[in-house]
């Protein structure tokens, strides 16, 4: 195997995804997750060669994963494959405004935009010290969520609140799962032959966290998640777009603190808060199947806030060529796209409702008629492809 694999590193507070990806052809070699990370039951699962496998890390933290991963890699034979390691890091803040390889600089300005993102930056920063500890000879990318959004106008992530915060502590719309977008953007110009440089696109990405984003010309000008992932669509089990005096609301009423509407909000809402029962799309499909009404009103919501901020989203781009679903929920839930592209019909759309129940488990495609003046289209996001890709470009 030729030395051009890409490892790709997702680390979070408690778990570490990895992948080793060819940027060229996409083929990935083996992938896995290292879960429980600093507890007692901390193990690493992988994908390799069609088979899963596991093994237990014995109280294991980041650190353990990472050389675990490094043993794992050269008993594959994929050690001596890999160029480059790509991470992905959550925030970039205004600094970065595309990815960048790491050096003690970037290293630094991730730090300083610690507070942007203060549950995740962290555990980023300790999975590129972890990979640089155990792998010293490889060049190291960093690919940011947030990165893809800076080219979105003032007017676009300006909130209205007073202008010293922006100033002084960097408070505004940054957006997210830009890697996601970006990649999205060149499958629909390429599937739909169209000129990315000619064109106005709406993409939804719904998975267990969703957003969307306006997309003009390649660039974004607009994008539903906001500081934090919080902000915009209903998702799993956040609430999205909220009355911002729900905070002092439910303090008042019920006395609980700001950590905990915060973790209310963030984990105890969206499809799972309203329905009582799951944050799964799939669960929530089956039980409304079953005639569950709080399942229906969640999916309801769901559908109606997607709809209705899609269509603002349209502002942005002042107009939609083409919207597109990916994500889980995207790639696969004919029910959600078909709800949402009727209630966009206003804006052109005509949904084809046998090619919306073709394009589920990996099947990609149109879902709007011949004669629909706007195109609705089904793409599966690899964000993880796109990180190699960045990454094999910057070893260049
Ligand atoms: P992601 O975060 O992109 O992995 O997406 C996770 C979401 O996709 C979950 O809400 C899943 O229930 C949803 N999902 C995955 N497969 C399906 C499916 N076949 N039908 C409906 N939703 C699905």
């Amino acid at each position: 195997m030729s030395k051009e694999n890409i490892l790709i590193i997702n680390c979070g507070s408690s778990s570490l995804k990895f992948a080793v990806i060819n940027p060229r052809t996409g083929e990935e070699f083996i992938n896995g997750i290292g879960e429980r990370l600093g507890s007692p039951e901390s193990f690493i699962r992988w994908k390799f060669e069609g088979t899963k496998d596991r093994k237990d890390l014995d109280n294991g933290a980041h650190d353990a994963a990472v050389e675990t991963l490094l043993h794992l890699l050269e008993e594959k034979g994929l050690k001596d494959s890999i160029a480059a390691v790509g991470h992905r890091v959550v925030h970039g803040g205004e600094t970065f405004t595309k990815s960048s390889l790491v050096d003690a600089d970037v290293m630094k300005a991730i730090e300083d935009n610690t507070h942007l993102a203060p549950l995740h930056t962290p555990a980023n920063l300790i999975g590129i010290k972890a990979a640089q500890k155990h792998f010293p000879e490889l060049p190291m990318s960093v690919v940011f969520d947030t990165s893809f959004h800076q080219t979105m106008p003032e007017k676009a992530y300006i909130y209205a609140t007073p202008y010293k915060f922006y100033k002084e502590k960097g408070l505004r719309r940054y957006g997210m799962h830009g890697t996601s977008y970006r990649f999205v953007t060149e499958q629909v110009c390429e599937q739909l032959n169209m000129d990315v440089n000619n064109s106005k696109l709406v993409i939804a990405h719904l998975g267990n966290g969703a957003s969307a984003a306006a997309i003009l010309n390649g660039e974004s000008v607009d994008t539903t998640m906001g500081l934090t992932p919080l902000e915009g669509l209903v998702m799993g089990t956040r609430s999205g777009n909220i009355d911002p005096n729900v905070f002092s609301f439910l303090n008042k009423t019920y006395g609980y603190s700001l950590e905990e509407i915060t973790d209310i909000l963030n984990k105890k809402s969206g499809l799972l808060g309203i329905s009582e029962l799951s944050n799964d799309c799939r669960a929530i499909e089956e039980a409304c199947a079953e005639g569950n009404k709080q399942a229906q009103l969640a999916m309801d919501v769901f559908c109606y806030v997607l709809a209705k901020q899609l269509a603002g989203l349209a502002v942005a781009t002042g107009g939609v060529d083409a919207l597109a679903f990916t994500g889980g929920i995207g790639e696969n839930s004919d029910q959600i796209r078909g709800k949402v592209v009727e209630a966009l019909s206003f804006l052109g759309f005509e949904l084809d409702q046998d090619k919306n129940l073709a394009a589920r488990f990996g099947s990609e495609g149109v879902i709007t008629s011949d004669n629909s003046k706007a195109t609705a289209i089904v793409v599966a996001t690899n964000e993880e492809l796109m990180i190699a890709k960045d990454t094999a470009a910057l070893i260049a």
